[in-house]
């Protein structure tokens, strides 16, 4: 343990290192056309200009470059020099900072900008997903049940079958029941998790191996939903999961870490080259440090720690050791992450006001207020970062409370407080974001049409006009963060969040003109909220988050010009190259 302390505490040193030198050199070449002021500048002007000399070790041309930056936000060229960006600029300033050794990439007109900053995001929960059956787009109950069956006959050996990504829509009625698996698969544990993460759907051998009864007990808020004969279902929602869900055997850390480098590999085809991780403990973080010690992290971390109701200000404190340990720009801790409630479709997301379609609930938070106060005071005062989740309009003000709190007890500072998801909020809580400071993280896939209407039915029309309100909390001055929240969501890939950013529309167009329209945004903020607003959210825009000289160079180049094409088709761009870190990681043919 000691050995690896210090082997860490090199590695940040080195990271610093580089870090220092590389802040070095963008002040050389920024101060490289001004005119000495000083004697002692004047003096230091030859080396200011051979260290400006070095080649690039990669230069991208004929490009057209939207870089993030507002003080210069298209390009043409951008030299690299290994993992910083040196100049940005036109093919010719560009060729005076090659060399004969630079790599040389002609985008031949093709569009470039920073790699994406996946926000929030649950990585290594996805990453074991991708070897579980796949539900999304499933679309009925009977195409749920082939797949099942075709997935059980693949996998004769395991001993648990599980599956993920089913929509609370697709079943006539609601939810599905234990019996409807049941039917393809009884010889063995079922159990499929729904499209958001929120509710598990388990056939009668898992609900059995999980002990589930109208008598079990839980932690947190949830169901165990039962029928007319108060026998489970086979449906739970929130913390019920955990009946079912501790039973499942556990990957071994080898396999996380196999499943880890899959996940890498699919953030690479994406454009993905940051992510910030909603949720995690030390075995995460440690996991992603094996990664680093063996250089195959490819893309840049960021885990918040997951809090709870009973944290206390010891537990906060250990939590802030942590992020001193971890502060590098591959892998850091800088937050924490709270839920305040659950959501919507489940009844489980606390609401100022009761459920539409079921008045006699306005589901509840597991926290008090007090209780929310304290832990959010703490980590601020010991400067970490808070992240909430709050999908209830209810929530989403006892987060902005306890954001307001902190700050009359710590003093305003750069806190940069995080809610997360705010799919719905009162109109009066609208300005709070601005005036607190409070960055709106939000995901523009859980708005896709074809996943709201059981949303839409639950919220009702009133609350549904500011549903994932983008643009009214942009107008109101907060910032957005876009993110997918992945695996609870039906894609990672962020040009189908991009799509719905911009039309609110599925893919094949519904419904015409969109769902709630006003909410839009157009694509300039929305590119913004999944790359330099990305970086500001993790306190790292000095680093990364656009193309301009200094900052780390991950930069992505895409099938086509998103400013060119008609918004419709924007969920059909691909990402042909990723560069991360200033060498290509992923490449494909136009
Ligand atoms: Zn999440």
């Amino acid at each position: 343990m000691d050995q690896e302390m210090k082997k860490r505490r090199t590695l940040s040193l080195i990271a610093l290192v580089a870090l220092v030198l590389g802040a070095g050199l963008t002040a050389r070449l920024q101060s490289a056309g001004k005119a000495p002021q000083k004697a002692q500048a004047a003096s230091k002007a030859p080396r200011k200009a051979a260290a400006a000399r070095q080649p690039a070790t990669l230069a991208l041309v004929n490009g057209r470059i939207w870089t993030g930056n507002p003080a210069q936000p298209w390009a043409q060229a951008v030299a690299i020099r290994d993992e910083k960006i040196i100049a940005v600029g036109t093919n010719a300033q560009i060729a005076a900072a090659s060399g004969l050794l630079t790599q040389r990439v002609d985008l031949k007109g093709g569009f470039a900008m920073p790699g994406f900053n996946d926000a929030h995001i649950h990585f290594g929960g996805g990453a074991l997903r991708l070897s579980q059956l796949d539900l999304n787009d499933a679309n009925s109950l009977e195409e749920i049940q082939s797949r099942l069956k075709k997935y059980a006959e693949e996998n004769p050996g395991a001993p648990w079958l599980l599956g993920y990504g089913w929509q609370y829509s697709w079943i006539p009625g609601g939810l599905p029941t234990r019996q409807d698996i049941d039917r393809v698969v009884s010889d063995r544990p079922v159990y499929l998790t729904a499209y958001d993460g929120h509710t598990g759907w388990a056939n009668t051998k898992a609900l059995a191996a999980g002990n589930v009864s109208a008598l079990s007990k839980f932690a947190g808020i949830g169901e165990v939903v039962l029928d007319a004969d108060r026998v489970p279902t086979g449906i739970l929602k929130e913390g019920a999961q955990g009946l079912v869900r501790a039973k499942i055997p556990q990957p071994t850390r080898e396999e996380r870490r196999d499943a880890l480098r899959r996940a890498l590999q699919l953030a690479a085809s994406l454009g993905i080259t940051s992510i910030q991780n909603a949720g995690g403990d030390r075995s995460d973080v440690e996991l992603y440090h094996d990664l680093l010690e063996r250089n195959q992290l490819t893309l840049r971390v960021s885990v918040a720690i997951s809090v709870g109701p009973k944290t206390t200000q010891q537990d906060i404190a250990r939590i802030a050791a942590l992020a001193r340990e971890f502060s590098g720009p591959r892998l850091r801790v800088g937050a924490i992450k709270m839920m305040m409630d659950g959501v919507i479709e489940t009844h489980t997301a606390a609401m100022l006001e009761p459920y539409s379609d079921r008045p006699e609930s306005r589901g509840s938070s597991p926290w008090t207020q007090e209780q929310a106060n304290n832990v959010v005071a703490w980590a601020d005062k010991a400067g970490l970062q808070v992240m909430i989740h709050a999908i209830g309009d209810r929530a989403v003000r006892m987060a902005l409370d306890a954001f307001e709190h902190a700050q009359k007890e710590n003093g305003k500072k750069d806190s940069r407080f995080r809610i997360e998801h705010i799919e719905t909020l009162a109109a009066a809580d609208i300005p709070r974001f601005a005036q607190l400071g409070v960055l709106a993280s939000m995901e523009p896939i859980h708005a896709d049409p074809a996943t709201i209407d059981v949303w839409a039915k639950a919220a009702g029309p009133e609350r549904t006009q500011r549903a994932f309100a983008w643009r009214q909390l942009e107008k109101a001055g907060a910032r957005l963060v876009f993110s997918s929240d992945w695996p609870s969501c039906i894609s990672v890939s962020p040009f189908r969040g991009v799509h719905n950013a911009v039309n609110r529309q599925t893919t094949d167009g519904k419904p015409p003109g969109g769902w709630i329209p006003e909410q839009r945004v157009n694509l300039e903020t929305t590119l913004a909220a999944y790359t330099r607003a990305g970086a500001y959210a993790a306190f790292e825009e000095q680093i990364k988050g656009t193309i301009e000289p200094g900052k780390l160079a991950d930069i992505i180049v895409l099938s086509a010009d998103p400013f060119k094409m008609r918004p419709g088709e924007l969920h059909t761009l691909r990402a042909l190259k990723t560069i991360f870190n200033g060498n290509v990681l992923y490449e494909v043919a136009p």
